[in-house]
């Protein structure tokens, strides 16, 4: 601290009114300051972004390192999980009697692999459609447990609708991510989510739709995740390359795939690379489900796992906002908004 900082030596009493009436118009202004950040209403002053996924592990596959990122980057980020996966395989030797054909135990422990995944994450608030175990996993598509009572697939679709449409309204996310229309890959529990997150984000906005689940909030934008052709085209290639051809289904072509978006079909990328760590350590807290030793990860090759830290999303309402590159991909899912 320099002298010049220092109260002139013997102030006078017109110096000491000066001070007083100063130390006035700053309290007055903070006050003014104080009641703006009111008005504004602690919800407003974050950007904040909600996933519905369908089974504990998706979150981390296909949008983990976007919710690492934003988390990181001061974004609220809240995580809803619609079923605890207790059809999942078990890919854990000493684990495998959690499975559901065994003790049928799987959920409750996927819940504790969630829980650390999101930790990885930095994700404080991950929840449950309708509270844990509400609804059951509905297995793959075509098996008998599509049918059980209670799974996802199963679901009263308005009764769903209304639990997501209270989150909405609770903590208000400009931003929504879901699945596409085919789940990304058709498992039944992802083409439900789909169903049930568009229909939420149409309804939570319209006062007429449950009062009681809370005052109306339209989120600004909804986004698909996405797999973009050229970027399964690098992996096979790059599989290939290592004497893999078992991976990615053994298909040569990206269009041979049951899932990957045509690259213009695709409206944004979220670059998360910094993230893969955070990535890859959520995914080895799914440890019943993610061989993360196996051969992907076994690739030397950095330009491979790099390319696992970039999550991209198609813009399924909203506006588009402003992008980049030959197909003007957005490069943050809140482009465009004020938020
Ligand atoms: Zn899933």
């Amino acid at each position: 601290m320099s002298d010049a900082t220092l109260p002139p030596p013997d102030p006078g009493e017109r110096m000491r009114e000066q001070t007083a009436e100063a130390v006035l118009a700053q309290a007055e202004t903070a006050v003014e300051d104080a009641a703006m950040d009111v008005d504004m209403a602690p919800l407003d002053v974050p950007r904040r972004m909600l996933l519905v996924h369908a089974h504990p592990d998706d979150e981390t596959i296909g949008t983990g390192a976007t919710m690492a990122k934003y988390a990181a980057a001061g974004v609220a980020v809240t995580l809803v999980t619609c079923t605890l996966g207790e059809e999942g395989e078990v890919l854990v030797p000493e684990l495998e009697h959690l499975a559901a054909d065994k003790d049928d135990a799987l959920g409750q422990h996927r819940i504790g692999e969630l829980a650390a995944a999101c930790e990885a994450l930095r994700v404080t608030d991950h929840r449950f459609l309708g509270g844990p175990g509400r609804w059951r996993d509905s297995g793959m598509m075509g098996t008998p447990a599509n049918d059980r009572p209670g799974c996802f697939w199963q679901a009263d679709l308005d009764e769903a609708v209304a639990e997501l449409v209270a989150v909405v309204r609770e903590v208000r996310p400009q931003v929504v991510v879901t699945y596409d229309s085919n789940g990304g890959y058709g498992h039944p529990d992802h083409v439900q989510a789909h169903r049930v997150t568009v229909a939420a984000f149409d309804a939570a906005g319209d006062p007429s739709y449950g009062p009681q689940l809370g005052e109306p909030w339209q989120p600004s934008k909804l986004y698909f995740s996405a797999v973009p052709r050229s970027v399964l085209q690098a992996g096979i290639d790059l599989l290939r390359e290592a004497g893999d051809t078992s991976g990615f289904f053994g298909v040569e072509r990206a269009e041979d795939l049951p899932f990957g978006v045509p690259d213009e079909q695709v409206t944004t990328e979220v670059d998360a690379a910094d993230e893969l760590e955070a990535k890859v350590a959520a995914m080895r807290a799914h440890k019943t489900q993610i061989a993360v030793d196996g051969p992907f990860f076994a690739l030397s090759n950095n330009i491979g796992q790099r390319a696992f830290g970039i999550e991209h999303y198609t813009l399924g309402r909203g506006e588009r906002g402003p992008g980049s590159g030959p197909h003007a991909w957005e490069d943050d899912l809140f482009a465009g908004l004020d938020a």
